[in-house]
């Protein structure tokens, strides 16, 4: 049969490069058919002249030109488009069959969407888009019957340890699922010795290699809370059922917990490349390129409670959750504007939690009725997060 068409959304990122480099061991069964960025029209141009789609989509319109152009001068035949409505136009458009939804933050929310509605077979990384938008993506999943495979590693272990990947799970005698956390770069440290960590230092993940947004999540916890939403909306898992352990050597990427006491686990070396090849091929299995786990190298698995204390983050996730309506979606607004000015070396470290309680004791929840509303109150959510950084400086 024909290869799959893939759209990488993210391209140039880390999980794009994954992607890519799992599509390239496979030519017979993927073929990357477009490729989106965002400013990079370098990296961009590049990965076209290896990978040849079909269409190149850069989110800045003002760098078209030079896309064209790199691709011209580089003896690249493929169409050329630019702007966010292009990206979104490409996601649900004839040339993919499969979206890999991998562009960061609430940026990548209308093109996970579109792709939903047009029935893709959908590979989601960018969690932030299920966690603004839950009830209105599974709705747009079930309107464009299409599918969800989830990349992110621990819903993608899950997934794997669910019978038929996502059932009621009351129906499959489901009592828990349990999300593992790395801990990231910071944990053990104390709330005294967190005050004057930096950028660089919290971008220093032990165990995975990732963009600067998601590094700083996993220093904090938040990525752990926006973890915790996304589990919630994908398998239908009341928050009490949802719980998160530490596990520090990244090996465990989750659990189910089943009514008869029978645990069940997906491990797996720390490498995306696994729940990408996983989630590309499914239900089939193909080579990632992956080493094999030796759990006989390595210390003991353990796991550990998380200190919601001193990574505040989680807590003020669990607390969105349970106010519901559209509480994540302001969450994830103010922890994406706290993230970036801390990335930018204008607040520390700890008042990344500081400036997403405030968004959200300034912003109770609303109900969530459709997208624009949505796109409004994530505004709204990122005027205040402003107000409280200009006021905190
Ligand atoms: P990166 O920062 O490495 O890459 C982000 C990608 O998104 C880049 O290709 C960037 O383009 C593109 N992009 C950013 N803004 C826009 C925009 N406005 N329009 C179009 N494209 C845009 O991030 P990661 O790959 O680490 O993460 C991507 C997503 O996957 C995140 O939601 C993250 O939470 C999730 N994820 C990542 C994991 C990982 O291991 N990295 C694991 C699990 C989930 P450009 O290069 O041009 O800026
Ligand atoms: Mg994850």
């Amino acid at each position: 049969s024909a290869p799959r068409r893939v759209a990488v959304l993210g391209a140039t990122g880390s999980i794009g490069g994954s992607t890519l480099d799992v599509i390239a061991r496979h030519p017979a069964r993927f073929r990357a058919s477009v490729l989106v960025a965002h400013r990079n029209v370098e990296a961009l141009a590049a990965l076209c002249a290896a990978h040849r789609p079909e269409l190149a989509v850069i989110a800045d319109p003002a760098l078209e030109g030079e896309l064209a152009r790199r691709l011209a001068a580089a003896g690249v035949r493929c169409e050329v488009a630019a702007g966010m409505e292009a990206i979104a136009a490409a996601a649900a458009g004839p040339l993919c069959d499969t979206v890999v939804a991998a562009i960061v933050g609430a940026a990548g929310l209308d093109s996970t969407l579109a792709a939903a509605r047009a029935g893709k077979r959908l590979l989601l990384a960018n969690k932030e888009s299920i966690v603004m938008a839950g009830p209105l993506l599974l709705q747009a999943l079930r309107e464009g019957g299409g599918e969800l495979i989830p990349v992110d590693s621990e819903h993608n272990a899950i997934f794997q340890c669910l019978p038929g990947g996502r059932p009621a799970l009351a129906e499959a005698g489901v009592r828990r699922l349990i999300l593992t956390a790395s801990g990231g770069p910071f944990r053990g440290r104390t709330r005294a010795e967190l005050a004057t960590v930096g950028p660089d230092e919290a971008c220093r993940h032990p165990k995975w290699s990732m963009g600067r947004k998601i590094s700083v999540d996993s220093a904090t916890l938040m990525n752990k809370g926006l973890e915790v939403i996304e589990a919630h909306h994908l398998f239908g898992a009341p928050p009490a059922r949802i719980e998160v352990l530490v596990h520090p050597q990244s090996l465990v990427h989750s659990l189910v917990e089943y009514a008869d006491g029978s645990v069940l686990a997906q491990l797996g070396n720390p490498d995306m490349r696994t729940a990408l090849a996983h989630a590309l091929a499914w239900p089939e299995r193909v080579e990632a390129g992956v080493a094999p786990l030796d759990l006989a190298a390595g210390p003991p698995l353990a796991f550990e409670r998380p200190d919601l204390d001193t990574f505040r983050c989680l807590a003020l996730a669990f607390q969105a959750l349970h106010a519901g309506g559209d509480a994540p979606a302001i969450l994830n607004a103010a922890n994406e504007v706290a993230v970036e000015a801390f990335l930018a070396g204008a607040i520390p470290f700890l008042a990344i939690a500081d400036v997403v309680e405030s968004v959200l004791a300034e912003l109770p929840a609303q109900a969530v009725v459709d997208v624009q509303t949505l796109v409004a109150r994530d505004r709204a959510a990122r005027a205040a997060a402003r107000r409280v950084l200009h006021g905190a400086c």
